[in-house]
């Protein structure tokens, strides 16, 4: 393979190319996510915290210290039909100007919501939600649900984080504030903007119709986006199947990541995912001139 990054069987790399710092919603900092991934197997990662790039360098810079080739990431909320979903950019720039300007716009209104998330739950009868979520918070720009579940897990409403979301956080409930974040078109551009791949994260959680998923994957595409997740912590082994025919129907890159936010919360360790279908082309391989550093593994020295 030409430029950086990669020598040796490309599916075969143990890329995990989605992954969350305190810099968003995450509980470990940047380096601490870099070397649990290094420890986890992983010869290729990528930190995407959401709507936010301020954890990039110091991930890069404990990336290069374990050897581990690395790709800088963002994962950007965007509303469409009605819905959230999430855009990763691959191999971005982080000091692009237009992608900066774009994210800092995105979670510009996230306080405010949060003061509605809390006034919500105080109707529900659970007073101090503001200040009880503040209290994990790593980057007061990026409050965020998750912030609001460990609150209230550790205040003991609810035994766990999924708990919460399914009785407070989900649209409809005391603590579920309706947002408008980022246009599909604007997140698309702004990451092609800084040199990346756009990548649709977990297809499989999104509450779409049949037509709806369509027309996501199909303005998507029209856009300029070009991937897919296909492995991620959120898809079991239907989604993990249905995806991959979607990547090879709609000519989309395969994505791999765990998703990563904290190492008691996540279902799956960094770098433990499944390798992608070999029908599959991973995206890594289009983003050979963007990963810094090279990947470790052994057998691709010979
Ligand atoms: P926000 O961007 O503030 O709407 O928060 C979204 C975040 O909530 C996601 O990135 C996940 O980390 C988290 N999340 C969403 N649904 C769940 C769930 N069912 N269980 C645990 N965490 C969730
Ligand atoms: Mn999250
Ligand atoms: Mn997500
Ligand atoms: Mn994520």
């Amino acid at each position: 393979m030409q430029g950086s990054g990669i020598i040796g069987p490309v599916h075969l790399i143990n890329a995990d190319l989605h992954s969350h710092s305190t810099v968003s919603d995450g509980t470990l900092a940047p380096a601490e996510v870099a070397a649990r991934a290094a420890a986890g197997g992983v010869e290729l990662w990528a930190l995407t915290d959401h709507d936010e790039v301020a954890g990039i360098a110091e991930a890069r810079e404990a990336a290069r210290g374990l050897g581990m080739a690395f790709l800088a990431g963002v994962e950007i909320s965007v509303s469409f039909a009605g819905e959230t979903v999430h855009v990763l950019g691959l191999g971005i720039d982080a000091d692009d100007e237009t992608l900066r300007q774009g994210l800092a716009a995105t979670r510009g209104g996230r306080e405010e919501r949060a003061r509605a998330m809390a006034a919500g739950l105080a109707a529900a009868g659970i007073d101090g939600a503001y200040e009880g979520a503040l209290r994990y918070v790593g980057n007061p720009e990026l409050i965020s649900r998750t912030h609001f579940a460990r609150f209230l897990v550790e205040r003991g409403v609810c035994g766990s984080m999924h708990e919460v979301f399914r009785r407070f956080l989900k649209e409809g409930l005391p603590g579920y504030v309706p947002h408008r974040w980022a246009r599909l078109a604007d997140a698309v551009r702004w990451i092609r903007g800084a040199g990346g791949i756009a990548v649709i994260a977990h297809p499989g959680r999104y509450d779409f119709t049949p037509t709806e998923e369509y027309a996501l994957i199909t303005e998507f595409i029209a856009h300029g986006g070009r991937g897919i997740e296909v492995m991620t912590g959120s898809h079991g082994e239907a989604e993990r199947l249905r995806y991959a025919d979607t990547a090879l129907e709609f000519g989309l890159l395969a994505s791999r990541g765990s998703d990563f936010h904290d190492p008691d919360e996540s279902r799956t360790a960094l770098g433990s995912l499944p390798d992608l279908q070999g029908r599959l082309t991973p995206v890594w391989q289009a983003l050979a001139t963007r990963i810094e550093g090279r990947t470790t593994r052994p057998a691709a020295m010979a």
